[in-house]
Formats: structure tokens, sequence, C-alpha cells
């Protein structure tokens, strides 16, 4: 495993094709979110890398895709154990690469990166395919299905080795070999990735990881003519460009992207579970999960309760320097992401919001060395309308905003009311209700008296502006691969 660089010197990486680390002569600053201090050079690669990767992967493919299932499990699973095996050097560098803390990377992005490799090694084991006869006609119809080619991977910086993995792993356990390209913001794990592959026994050519901005290696990749696939999670904006640029080739496309998910809560919530889940919904990762609760509508009987109760516990989801294991939240990922988080706070207020705790209302006391970094206290905001740019666009931070409902049918109207539709909550005891609600909310998933939990074997993604199809155990099989009806005349 390579050792993080010296504090005082820069971390230097280098793209891996062909299974090969290659220098690039063009680097992109990368930033300690904890400290504001640049301490990594990551590749600024652009269409030749891209190229070169692409080439990699075409020639590995013929190789790889005619292994067996068992074969290729058994390399996915080697991955999984060797990054259990580097646990603790993983989530330091996904802590200071992304600002999040040492225990969030320890507890869930890392190992959810080794799960999603042995997961997808598992589930490649026990996929069929389907049959039908026409006996009147005396035929048989079934269908066959087959990797697709260089699948182009293109992820996200909140959870980066995380969801970088949820692609690579059911792309190649299908067969197909990956060009992937991590957020140029949080590149490190990826890299450090990339000297486990040799040993896990992953072929030359099979993963090629090329760092690099989205303008120029994202596009690149997008646009690569012999790259037929690509599945993408960032914003919708950013989904936008590439359907523009891959429409001449008409590629297979998956899209997970941006929610503004609401969390509902009626009179009969058991609110002792509510309150720190629905905080916790809010907050996480510095509110920086696509599936973090950005909208609480709460039945206006407990309003008031719920309110006092809510803005307590948000006071004590506590926000400090990431290494240290008693804090809840670290950094935001950058200064720019900082500044347009605060900048809907303001917006709020502009408004007529009140904000009941975090920023403007709190302050934070950080240590000397950690005064630059791109910290934010968790905020509640209030008296906001359903049209205010808070309630209708994607924050992406530890901002929430609290608003009452009176009835079911007009909740249900409201939550939908945005152009997200990834995620929501909903807090009851009423199992009928429950089902109504759940049916008629515009999410690709709804948790009900809990949020976060996730079997992977079931669909996963969003509708309206949140995504375009599902991945999960099935639905990454069916994406991963092309079908073709096979119809056969005895
Ligand atoms: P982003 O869209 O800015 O970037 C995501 C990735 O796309 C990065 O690797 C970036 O370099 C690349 N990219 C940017 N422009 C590109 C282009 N023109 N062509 C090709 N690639 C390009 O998103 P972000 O700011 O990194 O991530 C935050 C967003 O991701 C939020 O909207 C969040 O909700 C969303 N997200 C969604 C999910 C989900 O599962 N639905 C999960 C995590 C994050």
């Amino acid at each position: 495993m390579p050792k993080m660089a010296d504090q005082r010197t820069h971390l230097v990486l280098e793209n891996y094709i062909g299974g090969k680390f290659v220098p690039c002569s063009r680097h992109i600053d990368s930033y300690d979110p904890s400290t504001g201090e640049v301490y990594c050079k990551v590749p600024d690669s652009d269409k030749e890398e891209i190229e070169e990767a692409v080439k990699a992967a075409k020639e590995a493919f013929p190789a790889w895709s005619s292994k067996s299932p068992a074969e290729r499990s058994q390399i996915l699973n080697k991955l999984a154990d060797l990054i259990d095996a580097h646990l603790d050097e993983f989530a330091q560098a996904e802590s200071r690469d992304q600002g999040k803390t040492v225990t969030f990377a320890r507890t869930v992005d890392i190992p959810r990166s080794a799960y999603n490799f042995r997961f997808f090694g598992s589930s490649i084991l026990h996929h069929t395919t389907e049959c039908s006869q026409m006996d009147h006609m005396g035929c048989l119809n079934y269908t066959i299905r087959s990797p697709v080619g260089v699948a182009g991977l293109i992820s996200p910086w909140n959870l980066p080795l995380y969801l970088l993995t949820w692609k690579i792993a059911p792309a190649i356990a299908v067969g197909n070999t990956a060009v992937a390209k991590p957020s140029e913001m949080t590149s490190v794990t990826a890299w450090m990735m990339c000297k486990l592959l040799d040993e896990a026994g992953v072929p030359p050519g099979v993963v090629n990881i090329v760092f690099g901005t989205g303008p120029r290696a994202g596009a690149a990749l997008v646009s690569h003519p012999e790259v037929p696939l690509i599945s993408f999670t960032g914003s919708t904006a950013t989904a936008q460009r590439i359907t523009e640029g891959s429409a001449p080739y008409c590629k297979k496309l998956s899209f997970e992207l941006g929610g503004k998910n609401p969390a509902i809560i009626f009179q009969d919530a058991n609110l002792q579970e509510c309150i720190p889940n629905t905080v916790r919904s809010s907050f996480l990762n510095q509110g920086e999960v696509c599936l973090c609760t950005s909208r609480i509508f709460v039945e206006r009987s407990i309003y008031s309760d719920f309110l006092q109760k809510f803005v307590e516990a948000a006071q004590k989801w506590k926000t400090g320097v990431p290494t240290d294991s008693s804090v809840n939240n670290g950094a935001l990922i950058s200064k720019e992401h900082l500044e347009k988080v605060r900048g809907y706070v303001k917006l709020a207020q502009a408004e007529g919001g009140k904000v009941l705790c975090g920023e403007g209302v709190t302050s934070l006391d950080l240590p000397e060395r950690n005064k630059s970094g791109y910290f934010m206290l968790p905020t509640v905001i209030t008296d906001v309308s359903d049209e205010s740019r808070c309630m209708q666009e994607e924050i992406f931070g530890p901002v929430t905003c609290v608003v009452p409902f009176d009835s079911e049918e007009e909740v249900i109207r409201r939550a939908n009311n945005v152009k997200y539709g990834l995620s929501a909550v909903v807090w009851s005891r009423d199992v009928g209700r429950i089902h109504r609600v759940a049916k008629k909310l515009q999410a690709g998933t709804v948790w009900t008296n809990c949020w976060l939990i996730r079997d992977l074997n079931l669909p996963f993604g969003g509708m309206k502006c949140s995504g375009i199809g599902r991945e999960g155990a099935k639905d990454s099989y069916d994406f991963f691969t092309e079908v073709k009806t096979v119809t056969i005349k005895h």
C-alpha cells in the first residue's frame, strides 16, 4: 500500500491504465477540507489519457468476459478482503480527502466499498434468464445476456470509494471492462485501490482509473465512441451534459442524481425514534448524502413540540475536527461548496425564514490549524414557503427546513412539489396510512419509521430529475448487460 505523503509534501497521484501507474504532466490541486490547505496533486487528464484507457479496456475485454462467473467472483471477493485488510488506511485517507469524520469513513464508506465487491461477486452467481414456449408455433424463445464492452463510470465526491465501487463491482462482475473517473476533489482512495487490483488478480486493463475534471476527462469518456455505456452518479446539471455528449452514440445511460428529500411526520409518530433519526437523516456526513432529508413536514398538532425537541437534538450533533471520534460531522468538501450552502441560509433569511440554530446563530470553536477549514454547524430553518429556493433546490449541506401541515392529502401534494424524486421518509404508526402515502409519493425509495436501511438486492434510483434507471442486484445486471431474444423453431 502507498504511504500517505508527509504533511508538508504533496501526495501526487497517477492514472492507472492497463495495469500500470502512468504519470500525468498536468495536475489539479486537491485540498484537505479540514484545514483548507492543498495536500494532493490529482492528474488533470484529457482525451489522450481516456483514449489510452479505453484502448487498454478494449484489449482486456475478450479474456475477461470469457471467464466464468465463479472465476470473476473469486477475484471480486479477494479485492473485498484486501480493502478490509487496509480499512484504517483507507478510512484515514477518505476522511482527509473528503472532510468526513474518520469514524464515518471507517464504519460506512470503506466497509461498504468492500461489500460492493462481495455483494456483486455473489449475486453474479445467481442470475437466470427467461424462457417462453410457443408450442402452437413449434417455437421456444429464450433470452441471453452478454456484457456490453467498455463501461464508462463517473462518480461524485460525497461517498468517494463507496459510490465508485458501486459501479466498478457490477460492471466487471458481469464481464465488462471499465474506465472510471472519480471526482477530481476526492481521488485518493480510488488511487489507493488501484494498488490492490493486481494482488486481487484483476487482470491489466479490466479496471482503468483516469483522474481529472468533468469537462475534460469526464466529457472525453462520455463522448468516446467505443464506450457504449455510462453509469453516472452526480448532479442533475451534469447528467444533462452527459445526455447531450453521449447522444450521438445512443449510449446506455444510468443516472443517480440529486434529491430534495422530504420527511413526513404524522402526529402518531414515535418521536423518541423519529427525532434522533431525522437529525441523522438531515445532517449525516455534513448533509452531503443524496438521500439526506432537507424538507421536514410535521403535522400541525405536534409541530411546536417537535420543533423544540428537534432543534435541541440538532444542537447536540457535534461538528469538529474529522479525526476526533466524539464528533458527528467534519468539514464540507470545498470552500465554494461551503459558500454555496451558507448562501442558501442567507437566502432563506432574506425570504423571511427563521434560522433556529447553526449558521449565524451558534458559533463553532475550532483548533487554530482548522480555522480555515470548511466547517458549518447543523442549521435548522423554519417559516419558509414551499416555493422558496431553500425548499425547492438541493442544498447538499447541513441545512434542513421544518414546516407544518394539516392533512394527508395536502402533505403528499407538497412533498411531491419539487423537480426531484429520490427518496422520502414517513413517520407514523398507522399501517394503512403508511401504505397509502408510500404509494403516492414520487420517490425511488420510501423509508417508513427508519432511514438509510438498504437491501442491495432491491432497485435503487430516482424519479423525475433524480435519475434514470435503477441499480441493485438484478437491475445492475440488466443495466450492465445487453439482452438478446433467441427464437428456435423445432
Ligand atoms: P457533479 O455532477 O458536479 O460531478 C459528479 C462527477 O461528474 C464528477 O466526477 C465530475 O468530475 C463529473 N463531471 C462533471 N462534469 C462532467 C461532464 N461534463 N462530463 C462528464 N463528467 C462530468 O456532482 P458532485 O458535485 O460531484 O456530487 C454531488 C451531486 O451528486 C449531488 O447532486 C448529489 O445529490 C448527487 N449524488 C447522487 C447520488 C444518488 O445515488 N442519487 C449519490 C451521491 C451523490
